[in-house]
């Protein structure tokens, strides 16, 4: 973590934070003297696919709330289900919570730590009555189980003895039953008005490799069963999670309560839920994902237009934008779709403050000053960020030949048309006023170049310094250029709810936006960005935000359009208030 980071990180004192109603609920429990004063949170992914902002906003969550309150926050992987998860995930997770800037020291843990304990807990529920093994399928368990509207039904194997319970658990362990054969099922109430509580499933027989067990078992703990055990064993205070869990927390809670640890030494969770975070023109399930990887619709996990933690990575966001953008949204009981252009305003604001700036002319237009010396290189001075001072300033050569944008030249403009024109004049940034003289043509009519003159006086400190032409334009010297590839992008897709009408059948991916990505293969950058390394990050005069990707097309820098200059949210807000 850089020295900015540990500051901002450890300047997050209870006080600063927005109060959420999370924190009100830590704040009475140490109040009260509950969990004798401890806080102790958990980020709990599942390791069977990468992270996207959806899990950032749950991390700056558990992580700020310990942080805030001297408390710690564990990282746990729930790998409960070993078909579908691989190690691969395991470590792009890692990365990601260590590059959003959280750490969570030696408290790495797994799940699958735990599966001798909870084995052990299972026999122990048995003994008490409290568990059972269930011959049924899964198919009859759903039928038996009821509706809303109507109880459900006790499973004919409900009143097995202790002793066949635990042999045939036992013979499920040593897999002597094939997947699917039999259940343990807790022993609850299957006329309880919460479907969840009805007998539900703790342990199923899965005869597959485990990515840290190996073979060693072949049935498995479900998720409402180890969750809640986990979180007791690592003594979790608080177990932050989303909302469609609400109607599992009385079997949490019947799992922490019925279970034998030692709750003296770990205490008791308390399950607390959150909305999760939605984004418009975004999907953000792990499924959909992974499908938009899969079909070859992104160019993988990291595509820029992704959601995920390394999409948004490699499309330039840094860690403080994440984390400014996960404190603004806040935390609320209700599930809501957050406008991608709040997102956007956060990197915008955390970059201008301290990307520098530089000229880049992403779609060259040739310029010839005819009277200028053919040969003359002149360096000239310009700012790195005109509102950071501090940020000193560079050299930039000026030269006969230049390039400007094509679109800062129009033949024939509309009136309000402040750029370049036949006979027209405008300032190039930090150098000289040029006029247009003459529009060079190929045979089919397209313009290929121009030919302007320059005023050798209208260079900073020359007597016509000052003299005022309506535009500014950004160039770079066709001498010293350096090509680059400069890839554009767009919303992934055109709908703001892409996965909406999900019901009605619409598929999101017809929804994608076929011009989400445009990629400029002729784009030019000034000499200073010879060696950028990747990762680092610019403003592109006139153009935007601009990171270097590790990609190199045939050897040519390329750059990622991070955001554009235009901030959409703020005239939103503006409209709004
Ligand atoms: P998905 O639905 O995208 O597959 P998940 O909930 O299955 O996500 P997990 O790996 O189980 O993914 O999630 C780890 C943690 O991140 C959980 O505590 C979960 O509640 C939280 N989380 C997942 N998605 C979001 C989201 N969109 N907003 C906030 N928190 C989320
Ligand atoms: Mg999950």
């Amino acid at each position: 973590m850089s020295d900015r980071d540990e500051k901002k990180l450890s300047q997050e004192t209870a006080e600063d934070l927005p109060v959420n109603f999370i924190q009100s609920i830590i704040s009475q429990d140490l109040q009260s003297g509950k969990n004798q004063g401890r806080v102790h949170t958990r980020f709990p992914p599942e390791p069977n696919g990468y992270l996207h902002i959806g899990h950032a906003k749950s991390i700056c969550l558990n992580f700020g709330l310990a942080a805030a309150n001297g408390g710690l926050c564990n990282l746990r992987f729930d790998d409960t289900n070993p078909s579908k998860e691989e190690t691969e995930y395991v470590e792009s997770i890692k990365e990601n919570v260590r590059w959003l800037g959280f750490d969570w020291d030696d408290r790495l843990y797994y799940a699958s730590d735990y599966f001798d304990q909870l084995y052990e807990f299972a026999c122990q529920l048995i003994k008490e009555g409290k568990a059972y093994v269930c011959d049924l399928s899964a198919e009859e368990i759903r039928e038996y189980r009821g509706t809303l509207t109507e109880p459900g039904r006790e499973s004919p194997y409900r009143n097995r003895s202790v002793e066949e319970n635990l042999d045939l658990f036992e013979r499920m362990k040593n897999g002597e039953f094939p997947d699917g054969a039999r259940v343990l099922r807790a022993k609850i109430d299957m006329a309880s008005p919460n479907l969840n509580m009805r007998d539900p499933v703790l342990y199923r027989i899965q005869h597959s490799h485990h990515h840290r067990t190996g073979d060693k078992w072949c049935i498995y703990p479900m998720y409402d069963y180890a969750h809640p055990l986990s979180d007791a064993l690592e003594s979790i205070t608080h177990s932050i999670c989303t909302l469609e869990f609400a109607d599992h927390r009385p079997l949490y809670d019947w799992c922490v309560e019925n279970v034998d640890y030692d709750k003296e030494t770990h205490g008791r969770p308390q399950q607390i839920e959150f909305a999760r975070l939605n984004l418009t023109y975004t999907v953000m399930s792990k499924r959909k994902l992974r499908l938009l990887v899969e079909k070859g619709l992104v160019r993988g996990w990291d595509d820029p237009r992704m959601p995920t933690i390394a999409g948004l990575r490699r499309r330039g966001y840094t860690p403080e934008a994440i984390r400014d953008f996960c404190e603004r949204i806040g935390v609320a009981k209700r599930n809501s779709t957050v406008d991608i252009a709040l997102l956007e305003h956060c990197i915008r604001e955390d970059l201008n403050q301290r990307a520098p700036r530089v000229m880049a002319v992403l779609r060259p237009l040739k310029v010839v000053i005819t009277n200028y010396p053919e040969n003359q290189v002149e360096w000239l001075t310009t700012e790195n960020n005109a509102e950071q001072p501090e940020m000193g300033t560079r050299e930039i050569p000026f030269t006969r030949e230049l390039y400007i944008e094509q679109e800062d030249f129009m033949e024939d403009p509309p009136k309000k048309f402040f750029r370049l024109r036949p006979g027209g004049e405008v300032r190039l940034k930090s150098a000289y006023i040029i006029q247009c003289q003459e529009v060079i043509k190929d045979d089919q009519g397209q313009i290929i170049e121009l030919h302007c003159t320059y005023d050798p006086d209208s260079k900073s400190g020359g007597p016509n310094a000052n003299r005022r032409v309506k535009g500014t334009l950004h160039w770079v010297s066709a001498q010293h250029a350096i090509p680059a590839e400069v890839r554009l992008y767009d919303h992934l897709f055109l709908k703001e709810n892409p996965d909406d009408d999900e019901e009605e059948g619409a598929d999101f991916t017809s929804f994608i936006n076929p011009h989400s990505l445009e990629i400029l293969t002729e784009s030019l950058v000034e000499p200073s960005l010879a060696s950028a390394p990747v990762e680092s990050r610019y403003q592109f005069l006139r153009q935007g935000y601009f990171v270097v990707d590790p990609d190199k097309t045939n050897g040519k820098l390329v750059f990622n359009r991070i955001v554009g200059l235009r901030d959409t949210w703020a005239k939103i807000k503006s409209k709004e208030g």
